[in-house]
Order: structure tokens, then sequence, then C-alpha cells
């Protein structure tokens, strides 16, 4: 059984050990021990060292610049959902995920380096427009963070690199629209979810983002679809739902799961679209402030 733990004082601590050991980065342990787990009492075991970054100053912080919000890769989402200027649709979509126990300990970093479709912090960051910062011992680079997931379990992580922070452009959910479909209130991964939200310019549309996700490998966001309903007024979105929600269910590939079925996730992501287009974009556009917001009821 190998227990090799390492604790590193630093950032540059641990990005050298991940590149001189190949150490498996470890934060809050809420999906990396679970997968690893054996028979109950046992600790788990790994191939590789484990890392710990949990504690790394340079990892936890979350803070708000003139234009955007960087969350730290080991921020836990307590934290993230208590900053001031963390997007309401980010702080409702914690508040649907897990538990606060877990909540107290798990990680966004975490989250997007797990890349499972049912991510709900992910999804909500893909509408968001969110940038994944990584850096090596030599190098940091940022990118979109659909650039990063390319398949359940699968990212363009390299084998040296640590996810330092997310970067969330401020402003970006003037209106916002969050469903997470799970089987309870708590501690249910989801069986599908649908996060929208965007920009106004009057009535019209000035931008939106629109991510479906657990119904596909990974989350689905549609760069022509959102450029049609861009400039858009809510009779021009009337006109055009039918195309849209039709546009939107080609894209999707749900499978059957322990979770739910091919034929429920379908069904039920045309019914969230429908809600989304007939219901809830016109409110956003005409309606007053407690319409730019949306608390998920159970489904
Ligand atoms: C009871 C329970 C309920 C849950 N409910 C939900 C839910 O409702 N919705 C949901 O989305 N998830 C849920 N989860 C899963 C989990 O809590 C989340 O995915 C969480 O965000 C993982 O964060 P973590 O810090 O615990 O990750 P860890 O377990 O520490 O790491 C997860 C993976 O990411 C990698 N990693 C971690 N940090 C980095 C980094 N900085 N750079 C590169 N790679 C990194 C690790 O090596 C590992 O492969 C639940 C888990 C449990 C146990």
């Amino acid at each position: 059984m190998r227990r090799d733990w390492i604790h590193p004082r630093n950032l540059q601590e641990a990005l050298a050990v991940r590149a001189e050991r190949g150490a498996v980065p470890l934060s809050g342990a809420t999906d990396l021990l679970v997968r690893h787990r054996g028979v109950a009492g046992t600790f788990p075991t790994l191939d590789a060292p484990i890392v710990w970054i949990g504690h790394l100053e340079e990892l936890t912080a979350v803070t708000a610049g003139a234009h955007e919000l960087r969350i730290g890769a080991a921020a836990v989402y307590t934290d993230i959902a208590a900053h001031p200027r963390t997007p309401a649709i980010l702080r409702q979509t914690i508040a649907e995920l897990a538990a606060p126990a877990i909540r107290n300990v798990a990680t966004v970093g975490g989250n997007i380096g797990n890349a499972s479709p049912a991510a709900d912090a992910v999804c909500t960051l893909y509408a968001l427009d969110a940038e994944v910062e990584l850096a090596s011992v030599t190098a940091s680079r940022r990118v979109a963070i659909a650039e990063l997931i390319t398949g359940p379990g699968r990212t363009t992580i390299g084998d040296d690199e640590l996810i330092t922070a997310v970067y969330l452009p401020l402003g970006q959910d003037e209106f916002w629209f969050y469903r997470k479909v799970g089987t309870r209130r708590a501690n249910a991964l989801s069986k599908l979810a649908l996060a929208a939200c965007g920009r106004l310019d009057g009535r019209r549309l000035a931008d939106i983002g629109v991510a479906l996700g657990a119904v596909a490998p990974t989350v689905v966001r549609s760069g022509d679809l959102e450029r049609r309903m861009r400039g858009a007024a809510p009779e021009d979105i009337a006109a055009m739902r039918n195309e849209l929600i039709s546009g939107y269910l080609a894209l999707v590939n749900p499978i059957d799961d322990q979770r739910s079925t091919r034929r429920y996730r379908l069904r039920v992501t045309e019914n969230l679209l429908t809600e989304l287009f007939d219901r809830r974009l016109p409110f956003s556009l005409e309606g007053s402030a407690e319409h730019r917001g949306s608390r998920s009821p159970q489904r």
C-alpha cells in the first residue's frame, strides 16, 4: 500500500514535485479519495505520490479586479459563495452542490480537474465564459474552460501543471437562469443541469451563454446558436424558440447510467430549454429585478 503524501510549503514546491515525481494534486479530496477508495476503513491506494495543495495561500484567495473575479483553484465553495462579487448564478450553483460539509472542503479546481460531465460548477463556469489559469515550474497559461476539458475525466492539463485559478468576467450575469435536476436536494449529482446568463442592451440580448451539463461527454455550449440570439428582442426569441430548442437537442447525446436514463435526460432537457426560451428570457428582458434570477425548485 502506498502512502506517499507530500505537503509542500508553497506553490513553487508543489509545482516542483508535480514535475519531478508526477505527483497527483489533492485539494478537498471529495472526488479523488472517493474514486480510489478500497475496502471500508482502509487507506485509498494510488500509483503515484499525492501532493496536497488545499492549504496553499497562493491558491485559496478569491479576489475581484475591475473587470474580472479571480477564484483560486483551491478556494472552497463556501468561500467562493461568500465573496460579494461572485456572480449570482455561481452562488446559486454552489447552494445546490453537495451539502455544507462538502462545500467547506471541496474546491472549484477539483471540480475542473475531475472533469465529470455532471460537474455542477463546471457547467456554470462554461455559461460565464470562464478562463482557467494553469502553471508549471517554467510557465503559466490561460485557456477557455471548454478548451481544457476534452471528455469524461479527460483534460489537457499537463503532467507538470496545476490549475492555479479561474477567471470570470464580471457583469456577465445581468440575467440568469439555473436549473439542476437531481434525486434529492442535497448530496445528489446532477441528472442534468442548465445554466444560462448574459447581458442586456435595452430590451435586446447583448450577450448570452447557455450551458447544458450531464447530457454529453462534456458540457454543451453552442457558439452558433448564441450568435443567433445576440441582438434579439423578446419577440425574436419567441419566433425562433423551436429552432433554438431543436438546435440544442441536436447537440446533446445523453447516456443511461446509475443516475438517470437517456430518455429522461432528453425529455427534461427539452423541458428546461422550453422554460428558458418561453418564460425566462422574455421575463429577464422585460421584467423587474426579481425576475432576473431564478431559484431552482427540485424536480
Ligand atoms: C457526498 C458528495 C456529494 C457531491 N455532490 C456534488 C454535486 O452536487 N455536484 C458536483 O459537481 N460535485 C459533487 N461532488 C463531487 C466533488 O465534491 C466536487 O467535484 C468537488 O468540486 C471536487 O473538489 P475537491 O477539491 O474535493 O477535488 P479533489 O478530490 O481534491 O480532486 C479532484 C480531481 O481534480 C484534481 N485536482 C484538484 N485540484 C487540482 C488543481 N489545482 N490542478 C489540477 N488538478 C487538480 C485531482 O488530482 C483529482 O483528479 C460530491 C462529492 C461527494 C463526496
